[in-house]
């Protein structure tokens, strides 16, 4: 009984302390079929893969995929959400390169204009649990999240509602629409109890993901386990635990080799 996958991972290239060598090496050690490396997506302020490293990280993983080849390696990103109308930092090209696309909202992003830092950054950095403002602002964070599901295939949003309120009910759904998976994230659960009960109830899956920034914690998935077993949430539920996840941009390139 094993989880088969850890699909949000990072290295040297953003954020994280391994190389990729080191994160595929530990996650073939750990029995993983699969592994993505996802590090931080091209404008994030301070730990953004550089668009010149891009396709050092491309020859890379092809050499890797040659020596390990007991597992699949996913090249992917973890993107970012920059503006209200659910733009990411992702051009087509990156899209077409991309074997698994993540996206999140992360505070220190580079947005595209001021006015997303006036309509979306700002109001959720100072955001308030207790503000007169607070409905209207989950309103266009929620949006936010459904716009982003409509404009690119994403396989993955990263702990939602980290640092941002939306209604997770309303996302849940449109991320079943569209074959997105909701993380429980390795570092934090950022949903409620009550939501995550209720989204249960309503027969969300969610994919568990280490996050990891060091070698050590790929595949540490203690923290949304306690969450998982607190709340009795059926580990069927859980894309990733004895199976393969089918990820939406995967079904999108192989719908379009068929023709
Ligand atoms: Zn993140
Ligand atoms: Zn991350």
């Amino acid at each position: 009984m094993a989880f088969w996958g850890d699909y949000h991972t990072h290295t040297v290239y953003s954020h994280g302390k391994g190389t990729i060598e080191e994160n595929v090496i530990r996650a073939v050690r750990l029995g993983f079929k699969e592994i993505a490396i996802t590090d931080h997506g091209f404008k994030h302020f301070t730990y953004n893969v550089r668009r010149m490293d891009w396709p050092v990280m491309q020859k890379e993983v092809a050499l890797i995929r040659q020596k390990y080849p007991m597992i699949r390696i996913y090249l992917g990103l973890e993107t970012n959400l920059t503006s209200v109308t659910g733009t990411a930092d992702i051009v087509d090209e990156d899209v077409k390169a991309l074997d698994l696309i993540i996206c999140g909202y992360h505070k220190f992003v580079r947005p595209d204009r001021l006015y997303d830092v006036c309509t979306f950054f700002l109001p959720n950095l100072f955001a308030k649990s207790t503000d007169k403002q607070k409905p209207k602002r989950i309103r266009k964070n929620t949006d936010a999240y459904i716009h982003l599901l409509e404009r690119y295939d994403i396989d993955i949003i990263s702990h939602p509602n980290y640092g941002i309120q939306s209604d997770v009910f309303e996302v849940a759904r449109a991320c079943k629409h569209y074959g997105t998976f909701m993380e429980l994230n390795g570092k934090k659960v950022s949903m409620t109890d009550r939501e995550l009960e209720r989204l249960t109830a309503e027969g969300t899956s969610f994919i568990v993901d280490s996050d990891a920034h060091s070698v050590e914690r790929i595949g540490d998935f203690s923290v949304p386990l306690k969450v998982v077993d607190r709340l009795g949430i059926p580990y069927d539920r859980l894309v990733n635990w004895e199976k393969i996840p089918d990820f939406r941009s995967q079904k999108k390139k192989r719908d379009h080799a068929d023709g």
